[in-house]
């Protein structure tokens, strides 16, 4: 990759606001930078939105919001399915900009362009089967009719591990649905998105539909809208604190909203499962994204039989797997996003190894330039250890051990959080029984790798709640009308 090159795809984006339809500066021209993590070098600034941007956002959206929920189901659908054949055909832009913002390797990046850009795909094949019910009142008189509309102007809140796909899997459905929108993008990330906005434009959205706003303060720009009554939706996807304040700031008005918090999925391997195979879905699970992942394994517990085994052969991959910058060739693990992240990773492995744990692999700071950590496997967790309750968010994989299924069970659903397990074993009926215990949105069975535009993603317990992709995806951005009809 020449720097030629990493220049000019950074240039060609457009760095202003986006609303209604026109690209502008920020009021008071500010701007925000953005870097690349691999080097801790800014890479370009892009506009600061102050309160009243996010109110002439909300103004373009609110205007747009009655023609485009009368616009044609396959209409709307065919603009959506023309962004998903822009974005393949632009797969290469949008995955540079991605590795350079966000540091994941190039080949991740390409696999995330095209799993964000099935989520328009999905979806556009999703606008023009909205419908309702018919039925005939138990009574025998009247009739029941149902209908869906759309829920009206959303804020789309999206983070920077996954800057493009977090966003497809919202603005899919809400502009299949009908609903037009704002979206604020993480400060980290914001060039993936303001790429994918003028594709948006280009594949011919209306003006007003969708909004992009860039923003360094994300409370400072979204509470006017939280205030405003004519927003009528938040999806948010971020950290579960963060959650936590939106869903008090949207009692005021009582909005519609999903929520995609954080993840500590258990990783569980039984005695009788396929080693191999759990090894390899292993380093997927856990190293997918750096670890920067919500779906990622956060604590891997294994039966005694073949903990040991499993630890050192998780450790040989880990160990072998290379760091460096995401554009180099091979590399397989980029940068953490920042140097806070990277710091929280040390401090959590530094609170097992302290109280116990034994480092296979890893377990340290890498180089003196971005901000990189070393693949790490730790064994003999002990029960204390603080990253069996946090998100580790980056590459680093606790082994524990367990005796009987109960334990495993107990172990999985001992967390707040309830996004995602991981299950390996060869007997059915253990894994049913495993699956039905598991106090989670969603189980790979057999499987480290759960997502897929086609089916519902989302959470229980302070995970969230409300589920993206697949048929449920869309309802989250309609409500249900019904009709008493006399008869
Ligand atoms: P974050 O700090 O919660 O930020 C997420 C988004 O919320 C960003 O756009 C951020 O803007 C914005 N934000 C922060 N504070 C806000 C406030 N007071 N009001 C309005 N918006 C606010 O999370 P993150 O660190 O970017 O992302 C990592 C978290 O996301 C992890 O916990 C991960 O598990 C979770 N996640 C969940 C899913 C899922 O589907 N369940 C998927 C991916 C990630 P700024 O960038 O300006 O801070």
């Amino acid at each position: 990759m020449t720097a030629e090159r990493e220049r000019s795809v950074v240039e060609a984006v457009p760095k202003g606001l986006f609303i209604g339809g026109n690209w502008r500066d920020a009021g008071g021209n500010a701007t925000l930078s953005v870097e690349d993590p691999s080097t801790g070098t800014t890479l370009c600034d892009v506009a600061d939105a102050t309160p009243d941007d996010a109110i002439a956002a909300l103004d373009a959206a609110a205007g747009a919001q009655q023609s485009w929920a009368e616009t044609a189901p396959r209409e709307r659908g065919e603009i959506l399915r023309g962004v998903f054949d822009l974005m393949n055909e632009r797969a290469d832009d949008l995955a540079l900009l991605m590795t350079l913002e966000m540091g994941k390797p190039l080949a991740e990046a390409k696999g995330e362009v095209s799993y964000a850009a099935e989520f328009f795909r999905w979806f556009s094949e999703e606008a023009v089967r909205i419908d309702g019910r018919w039925s005939v009142n138990p009574a025998g008189s009247g009739r029941l009719l149902t209908m869906k509309h759309p829920v009206g102007p959303c804020l789309l809140i999206t983070p920077w591990n996954f800057p493009i796909a977090m966003g497809t899997r919202k603005i899919g459905p809400a502009i299949a649905a009908g609903c037009t929108m704002v979206v604020k993008p993480a400060q980290q990330t914001p060039l993936s998105m303001l790429l994918l906005a003028s594709l948006l434009q280009e594949a011919g959205l209306p003006d007003g539909v969708l909004n992009v706003v860039t923003a360094s303060s994300a409370s400072k720009v979204s509470a006017p809208l939280f205030d405003d009554a004519r927003l009528r939706k938040v999806s948010f996807t971020g950290s579960t604190p963060v959650g936590k304040k939106l869903m008090e700031q949207a009692s005021q008005h009582l909005l519609r909203m999903s929520m995609e918090l954080g993840g500590n999925a258990p990783y569980l391997v039984f005695g009788d499962a396929d080693l191999d195979h759990a090894v390899d879905q292993a380093v997927i699970a856990k190293m997918r994204n750096i670890g920067e992942s919500c779906v990622a394994a956060n604590r891997f517990h294994v039966h005694e039989s073949v903990a040991d085994e499993f630890a050192s052969r998780l450790a040989e991959r880990l160990g072998g797997m290379k760091v460096g910058r995401g554009t180099d060739d091979g590399v397989e693990v980029g940068p953490l996003i920042d140097d806070d992240q990277r710091s929280k990773v040390a401090e959590l492995v530094d609170d097992a190894v302290g109280k116990g744990a034994k480092v296979l692999t890893g377990g340290e700071k890498v180089g003196d330039r971005g901000y990189f950590y070393a693949p790490t496997v730790l064994a003999g967790i002990p029960d204390d250890a603080t990253l069996l309750r946090e998100e580790i968010f980056g590459p680093v994989a606790p082994v524990k051990t367990f005796s009987t299924d109960r334990e495993a069970i107990d172990a999985a659903n001992d967390s707040e959080f309830g996004l995602v397990a991981y299950v390996f074993t060869r007997d059915l009926q253990r894994a049913i029984r495993v699956m039905e215990g598991l106090e989670v949105g969603m189980v790979g069975l057999n499987r480290g790798l759960v997502s897929n535009p086609a089916a519902p993603f989302g959470g229980v317990k302070e995970s969230g709640f409300g589920r993206e992709g697949g048929a449920e995806g869309i309802e989250e951005y309609l409500y249900t009308k019904y009709v008493a009809v006399d008869l």
